[in-house]
Formats: structure tokens, sequence, C-alpha cells
């Protein structure tokens, strides 16, 4: 059988500073683990080839596929604040792009193909664990609406990662709007490289924001963009209560997607200053520092970007601090917004923003687990026969009794019915999320026993997260106290 992919490559066509060629290195005995079936067909592949051996064999990086062009894509970072001025693609190369049946390009990406110029002293591998991690979670995100690079494969190596032990090793196949990061213009700036920045940005408005070329300053409208886009993202990450981990410049997308699947977790109770990364000590990327990072972030990548702002040294900073002065708005909006649909308001009142943050506040304070009081808010939405659902999850029911008198005298004065507000509510606050108790679960028998059973059960429940699924209530449950996961360790 003949694999086919309408690969159509525009990344390898900017100049060879920007990556290295290279092809992915074979692999000891690949085998499918799973293929994406939903997520070939949009992009135009056949599942069934995917998982033929020679498909597999692609996906395992033991053969290159015709028009292929494989990279690994250099970049920079600001890693927990300290400036890399080369990271790159250690452990990933990008096959190439493909223009999907939606019309949209997208990166395909081998994570986990072996060593490149860019491994510094890292294997170039990747653990069977961590892929299907980030296959998990980057599938539920994408369920859950959140922009998120998608995972079209995951293949085990048949070979050994050494890592603390010797774990079985995989390869993840990442579908991205793109791969270029924060990072990647700090690569080409650090190095003084004024007329790639040019390039990768007028690359990066052709790709991500055509609209841009056509503004009066087109690289300002690219860094408004960019602003506009993480803004959006993070809020979306808050409403969902997901902590990214690794929030470094070089996991920080130019197109707005989730990236990077390390130490990530979302929370069981609501904890604004909730961290999971082993490495994170200071609780740099705690939940509620998600904001404020992605705002910092993008200061980094305002500097590169100055001299394309405007032609005299002020007018640039001035244009770049007006730039990044509409994160904050932009994100409250956003985030508010969210809420606001969280608790069933369809109307702006003065006082919903801090009749939903005395909520949050009072199940911070009452370890309310985030997911389920808002799933069963939906319920008390239509009636308070609903309420003793949520008065369950605090640790002083009073608490949310003196919130909820609050809240239903404002439902009063939305237009919509109960069982409307129930429904509309049921389609923003989800039933499912991926809890990491169940991840770290899934995770361990596949390890294990080779079982890939819970896997696929997290799997097939977090594709639509909002729907009830009788049978499948431990996948919305909070852990027991002994099941508590505290620590996730990063994706190398
Ligand atoms: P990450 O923390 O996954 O965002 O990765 C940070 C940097 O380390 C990137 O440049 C990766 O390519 C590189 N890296 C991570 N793991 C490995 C590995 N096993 N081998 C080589 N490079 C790696
Ligand atoms: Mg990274």
């Amino acid at each position: 059988m003949t694999v086919r992919f309408p690969f159509d490559n525009t990344y390898a066509r900017l100049p060879e500073r920007f990556y290295a060629r290279l092809d992915p290195t074979p692999v000891a005995a690949p085998r499918v683990v799973r293929v994406n079936a939903g997520l070939a067909e949009r992009l135009g592949l056949d599942p069934g080839e995917l998982a033929s051996p020679e498909g597999v064999a692609v996906l395992a990086g033991n053969r290159v596929p015709e028009g292929a062009e494989p990279v690994a894509l250099a970049y920079a970072g600001h890693q927990f604040g300290h400036f890399v001025p080369q990271l790159g693609d250690g452990r990933a190369v990008l096959l190439g792009e493909v223009v999907g049946r939606d019309g949209l390009r997208r990166d395909l990406q081998l994570k986990g193909s072996g060593p490149t110029p860019f491994s510094r002293r890292g294997d170039g591998r990747a653990a069977l664990g961590p892929v299907l991690r980030e296959y998990i979670v980057s599938e539920a995100m994408a369920a859950l609406g959140v922009p998120t690079t998608r995972s079209l494969a995951a293949v085990a190596t048949g070979e050994a990662v050494r890592r603390e032990t010797a774990l079985p090793g995989a390869v993840l196949t990442r579908v991205a709007a793109s791969h270029i990061r924060v990072g990647t213009f700090q690569y080409l700036a650090a190095r003084g490289d004024a007329e790639a920045v040019r390039l990768l940005a007028d690359y990066a408005i052709a790709r991500h924001c055509p609209e841009a070329a056509g503004a009066e300053r087109p690289h300002r409208a690219l860094l408004d963009a960019v602003v506009a886009r993480q803004a959006d993202l993070v809020a979306r990450w808050l409403l969902v209560g997901f902590v990214h981990g690794v929030m470094n410049t070089d996991n920080t997308s130019i197109a707005g997607e989730t990236i990077d699947y390390g130490p990530c977790a979302f929370m069981d109770a609501y904890d604004p200053a909730a961290v999971f990364s082993s490495i994170d000590h200071g609780g740099r990327y705690a939940y509620g520092n998600q904001p404020r990072i992605a705002h910092w972030n993008l200061a980094r990548l305002a500097e590169c970007l100055l001299p394309l702002l405007a032609e005299e040294e002020g007018a640039a900073l001035e244009a770049a601090q007006e730039a990044l002065a509409a994160f904050g708005p932009r994100f409250e909006a956003a985030y508010i917004g969210g809420l606001r649909r969280k608790i069933g308001l369809s109307t702006e009142r003065e006082g919903d923003a801090a009749l939903a943050q005395d909520l949050l506040k009072s199940m911070a304070e009452n370890g309310a687990d985030f997911t389920l009081t808002f799933r069963r808010l939906c319920d008390a939405a239509a009636g308070p026969e609903g309420d003793a659902g949520v008065r369950a999850l605090f640790a002083a029911p009073a608490a949310y009794d003196a919130w909820a008198a609050r809240w239903r005298r404002r439902l009063v004065e939305e237009p919509e019915g109960a069982e409307a507000r129930r429904a509309a509510m049921r389609a923003v606050n989800p039933a499912f999320i991926p809890r990491n108790h169940l991840v770290e679960a899934a995770l361990k028998a596949a390890i294990e026993r080779e079982d890939f059973g819970p896997f696929e059960e997290m799997l097939d429940v977090l594709s639509r997260p909002f729907e009830d699924r009788p049978g499948f209530e431990r996948h919305a449950a909070p852990p027991e106290a002994e099941e508590r996961v505290h620590q996730t360790f990063c994706g190398t």
C-alpha cells in the first residue's frame, strides 16, 4: 500500500539558516499505538493507509514519504526567564505541510524522531508516557474548543529510552497550524539577522494573518494579532482549569495554539496557585500567573519586531508598548465573558465580574472542584433542587448558599427561561476533563502492562466532553485523597 501525503511545503523554502535539513532516525520495531482517524480525514489523509505497515514506517521515521522535506527548526527561547540563544527541534522534525479538506495549512511533525543538530545533550527521543500524555491532553483541549496542536498518531518504537530508568520509546505525529514560536523570532534577532526577522515576520503574516498584509503597518498588525490570540488563548486555559506548566517563549506559538504539552495538567480543586510541574519550584507558571507570563512572553516578541515597527526607535518603542497594552483588556474581556457564560449570564450587568469572582474565591477557600462546581451549577440554574450537588463540593456548604442567593437575584434579570439557561451552561461547562490521576493511571497501564484500554477509554470520553455519559461517572469525579497526583514531570 502506498501512503500518500499531499505535501505542499513552504517553511523549507525559507533560507537554510532557519533550520537544519535531516531525515528522522529509524527505529527498531515500530508498532502503531493509535491513529487519529477523524483528524486524518480532515487533513485529507487515509487513516487505513496510515495504520498500514508502510504508514507506520512513515510515522516512526523509518521511511520518508514522497514530497516530505524533513527539517529540524531553529529557535531560541527564554526558559524560566533565562535566555538560551539556541534551542531548536532537538528531538523533532517537520516532515512538511499539508493543506486539509478545510483549506487550512498544517505542519506534520514527528516528535521523538532522533537526534538533530539542536539536540545538545539529549538523545532526540521521547518516552511513551509523555507521548500518550500529549495525545490525551491535546485531543481533549481540541474537543473542549481550545486552540491547540493536535495528535495524528502515536507509534511505539520497540526501543528503550534511558531516563531515570529505561522506558519504552515512542514517536508522536503532531499537527500544528505552524511551529513558529516567539523563540523562532528570538533566535534570528539574537543573531543580529534583521533580514531574517523580516522574512519570518512576512512569512508569519502570509500564513497566519493575511489580513495584516493590507494594513498600514503590517508588522504592527502581526504583533497585534499575536497579542490578541495569546490573550484569548490564556483566557480559554483559565476557563477550563488548565495549567500549561512550561510557558517558555519557545513554547509560545505565533498561531495562538496551545503547544508543547509537558508537565501540564488540569486542576481538580480550584486553586489559583496550582503548579504541577516538578521543575517549577518558584511557581512561575502557576495557574493564576499564566496571563502575566503570556504578556511577558509577548514583550519578548515585541522586542524582536522593534526594528520593523517604525523607522525611528522612539516611535517603535511606543508602537510596541501600545500593542502590548492591548493584552490586559483583551484578556479581561475574554476571561470575564467566559466566566459570565459559565454562570449562565447571557446579558451584561455591572457587578457580573464581581459575582463570578466571588464564586471563584469561595471555591478556593472551600476546596471546591473546578470542573464539577460549574457542571453542577448548570442544574442549579434550572432550579434550587440542583443546589445540593453544588453544596456538597464546598467544605463549608453555607458559603455556596450565600453566593447562590445573590446569583439567583441576578438570574431574574436574564431574558431566558431556566431550561434554556441550563442548556447554554452545559455547552460551556464540560463534564469531562483529563483528570490528572486518570491520565497517570492510563500511562501506567500502557507502560507497565502494555494495556492501552484505559488510554482508549479516556480518548473516547474526552472526545465529547460536554455530554453526560452513563457508566463513565468515574471520569467526571475528582480524585480521592490517596489518588491525588501532585506533580507531573517534563516531557523529556
Ligand atoms: P521542551 O521542554 O520540550 O519544550 O524542550 C526544550 C528544548 O529541549 C527543545 O529545544 C527540545 O527540542 C529540547 N529537548 C527536549 N527533550 C529532548 C531530548 N530528549 N533530546 C534532545 N532535545 C530535547
Ligand atoms: Mg518546547
